[in-house]
């Protein structure tokens, strides 16, 4: 569904994404560690072309996004994105948070997309939520609402950066477990994460980033439990 290849991304003269080659094929889960700096947003942002790659290639479902005369807002269409931060429209409740892109962007109908959004609130267990603003919500609550609204533009992929790491501990579970829900329903999936519990029981491979490139990759019971490289055993021991 995703292929990457050559992908090198900089920021004036410092390259931040050093050649990076990635396939992340249909149902699979994938899951990006690294340090802090070590480009993993920036390798999801270049996935949506929200940021721009410097050089290589970016295919999704088909759609090259790296070509000039492609349709950016077709090929996005399919790439559901949850950040760190929510992101919700504040002023709106939220079912209208899940509705306003489904009518703009998929011009579907007000009944449809009610439809649509109300089944993906039940999805991540927020169907008494429809009619809250999104201020009366908790944070995994508000995160919740943010992947339920990416699932109702029946995304081919989903990019999750860091999705629980704003939360309060006690929220990290429920947004971990719509998460893992997701996975055994089939839903491809890459995930940039510090939950390496999650990582470990969730993931089908686990690439460790570092400096801008993929240092190590490879199931989970090789990478996070039998590190080859020294860097990605020095990252483990500092962050389990
Ligand atoms: P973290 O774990 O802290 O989220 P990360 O691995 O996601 O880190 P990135 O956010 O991809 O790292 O950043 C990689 C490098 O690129 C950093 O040095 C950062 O300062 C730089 N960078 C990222 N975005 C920009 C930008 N828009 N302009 C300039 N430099 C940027
Ligand atoms: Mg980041």
């Amino acid at each position: 569904v995703v292929e990457i290849s050559g992908l090198r991304k900089s920021f004036g003269q410092q390259e931040v994404l050093r050649g990076i080659d990635l396939r992340v094929a249909r149902g699979e889960v994938v899951c990006v560690i690294g340090p802090s700096g070590s480009g993993k947003s920036t390798l999801l942002r270049c996935v949506n072309l929200l940021e721009e790659p410097t050089a290589g290639r970016v295919v999704v479902d088909g759609a090259e996004l790296t070509d000039p005369e492609v349709d950016l807002d077709a090929a996005r269409r399919h790439i559901g994105m949850v950040f760190q931060q929510f992101n919700l429209f504040t002023h709106l409740r939220v079912l209208d948070n899940l509705t306003v892109a489904q009518r703009k962007v998929l011009r579907r109908d007000r009944a449809e997309a009610e439809a649509v959004a109300r089944r993906n609130l039940d999805r991540v267990g927020l169907a008494e939520k429809a009619d809250a603003m999104p201020a009366q919500l908790s944070g995994g609550q508000q995160q919740r609402v943010a992947i339920a609204r990416a699932l109702s533009m029946d995304p081919r992929v989903m990019l999750f950066d860091e999705p629980t790491s704003a939360l309060d501990p006690e929220l990290v579970g429920d947004v971990l477990g719509v998460m893992r829900g997701l996975a055994d329903e089939g839903m491809t999936m890459l995930v940039v994460t510090h939950e390496m519990q999650f990582a470990r029981e969730v993931a089908d491979r686990v690439l460790f980033v570092d400096d801008g490139r993929v240092v190590e990759q490879g199931a989970p019971s090789e990478v996070i439990a039998a590190p080859k490289e020294p860097r990605t055993r020095t990252f483990l021991a500092r962050v389990l």
